[in-house]
């Protein structure tokens, strides 16, 4: 899914007067294209004149939170699920503002650096994207991880660091949807329900999703692919929260800076 847009970043926007913050409903599709020219505002912080603020952009400049699955996965999020980080996904997410995805992309790319090199050295990197449900894709128009991964990998080659999309994995049984379901329901409804699709991948994988909270999804996603027989060097992700009951979400407000670079809530977990 090549982009020009993507080589540049973040697209050079125009000013425009702000607009409604979050226009749903049938006019939602003309919307997202008219944010496409004319942003209404800043995706983190609903400031007007530009779709990426720098001050948005500098929250999420700083180093990815290092992160484990219960199994010992290494996990990377580019920031913790708050903040301007969590309102960017959301615009992204639900109110479908294209214009956004290459920071998006570009936050991924940076954790999927963020993990302990490959082996060998110098390998080239495997993005497999968590696949999204058919509801999913309806609603976003299309499998917005997959997209994403794309974009990430893109930017990575333009960089001069070798790097492809895998669509390895694939909805094997009908799942609900995370969001409604508590911690052991989540761990439950995605059980088994990940297979790898077409050839084992031969490099190591890097599992790619939007957002952690509980693991689950992460979790039976690097389950499937080993259980294929591929190898799987980690998991990264835009950002990442802490369940219900567990301790403050690595980097957020309050939380201890020193405890979130290393910080496993994960292994508390199940979940998405
Ligand atoms: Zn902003």
């Amino acid at each position: 899914m090549t982009d020009p847009r993507d080589a540049a970043g973040l697209l050079p926007v125009p000013r425009h007067p702000p607009g409604p913050r979050r226009a749903r409903g049938p006019g939602a599709a003309l919307r997202a294209a008219a944010d496409l020219l004319w942003p209404a505002d800043c995706g983190g912080c609903a400031n007007p004149g530009t779709a990426w603020c720098g001050s948005c952009a500098r929250t999420l400049a700083a180093a990815p939170l290092e992160l484990r699955l219960a199994d010992g996965t290494p996990l990377r999020a580019a920031a913790a699920h708050t903040g301007p980080a969590r309102e960017l996904l959301l615009e992204v997410k639900e109110r479908r503002r294209a214009e956004l995805r290459p920071v998006v992309a570009a936050a991924l790319a940076g954790a999927v650096r963020a993990l302990p090199p490959p082996s060998p050295p110098g390998a080239p990197v495997l993005l497999v994207p968590v696949p999204a449900r058919r509801a999913s894709r309806r609603a976003r128009g299309g499998d917005l991880v997959a997209d994403l991964a794309a974009r990430a990998a893109h930017a990575e080659r333009a960089a001069g660091r070798p790097t492809a999309v895998v669509r390895a994995l694939r909805v094997r049984r009908r799942v609900a949807d995370q969001t409604l379901l508590g911690a052991r329901g989540r761990r439950d409804n995605v059980a088994g329900a990940f297979a790898v699709r077409g050839p084992v991948p031969a490099a190591p994988c890097v599992v790619v999703d939007d957002v952690v909270t509980t693991t689950a999804t992460a979790t039976e996603a690097v389950r499937a692919l080993r259980a294929a027989g591929a190898a799987v060097r980690g998991v990264v992700c835009l950002t990442a929260a802490a369940p219900p009951g567990a301790p403050a979400a690595p980097g957020a407000a309050g939380a201890d800076p020193a405890v979130a670079a290393r910080h496993t809530w994960a292994e508390r977990g199940c979940g998405d």
